[in-house]
């Protein structure tokens, strides 16, 4: 079994106890079957790796102290994620294999296409931290409430980069050779594609590198992990990832 880690958004320092959640508790007692005196591992997004010991552990709440810091702080790679939201277990998909991925920030958008008209940001926030929590990760990437896509490309900083899927290009040879470092964002879009309007909006911008992802057309969650993951491979932590710990 892997070791227990926990996302606790408080300030950690040894010696200084910090609260769980309700949740936290039952998970750890009730789940994990864990009590007083066993260690786990914290984090909180911004200080790294935590060693913690659990200081109280009652039916609703508890404390754990943290020990020492094991590991340092990792931030992922300059790289956001904009995307359409689908039905509602693929969206949650997306964003969790978007913090395993890498993702620094997690931006869903509504475009001519969307059929969501809400999210439940604090749901997939939620879904962000567990992925975090799971896959040895220090940093969660937070997730943005949904905005119009023409909104968020109007106050658009052009030194940011867009990777943009557009199925149109499907089977097109464009290949990922060189890009350029630097702040990105990977685009995709909804189940129902992206409108002529908004290819004509993309196409003309100048920070805007369409891409293909092959021969096939692709789900919107499956094109948001294989974008991710060539981002990544091209220009992210893929090349310089360390090993492994423990
Ligand atoms: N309904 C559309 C497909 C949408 S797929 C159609 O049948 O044409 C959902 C999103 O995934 C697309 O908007 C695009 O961003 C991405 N996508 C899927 N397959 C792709 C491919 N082969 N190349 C580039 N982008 C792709």
């Amino acid at each position: 079994m892997g070791k227990i880690r926990l996302f606790i958004d408080h300030p950690l320092a040894a010696g200084q106890p910090v609260p769980l959640t309700d949740g936290q508790a039952h998970y750890l007692s009730s789940v994990m079957r864990q009590g007083a005196g066993n260690e786990i591992a914290v984090f909180n997004g911004r200080q790294g790796e935590w060693r913690a010991r659990i200081a109280a552990l009652g039916r609703k709440g508890g404390q754990v102290d943290p020990v020492a810091q094991a590991r340092p702080q990792q931030d992922p790679p300059d790289l956001w994620l904009v995307f359409a939201p689908i039905k509602k277990a693929r969206t949650d998909f997306i964003v969790e294999k978007a913090a395993e991925l890498g993702a620094a920030r997690i931006i869903p958008v509504q475009t001519d296409h969307t059929n969501a008209e809400r999210i439940r940001q604090d749901r997939l926030q939620a879904h962000a931290v567990e992925a975090a929590e799971q896959c040895g990760g220090t940093f969660v990437p937070p997730v943005d409430d949904l905005q119009s896509l023409v909104r968020l490309l109007d106050g658009w900083d052009a030194g940011r980069r867009i990777l943009w899927a557009d199925e149109a290009l499907v089977g097109a040879a464009r290949t990922l050779a060189a890009l350029p470092r630097g702040p990105w964002a990977v685009l995709i879009g909804p189940e129902g594609g992206w409108s002529e309007a908004e290819r004509g909006r993309l196409r003309a911008l100048p920070f805007v590198t369409p891409i293909s992802l092959g021969p096939r057309i692709l789900r919107a969650d499956t094109a948001a992990v294989a974008a991710l993951a060539l981002w990544q491979s091209a220009a992210g932590d893929w090349g310089d990832a360390e090993a492994p710990q423990d």
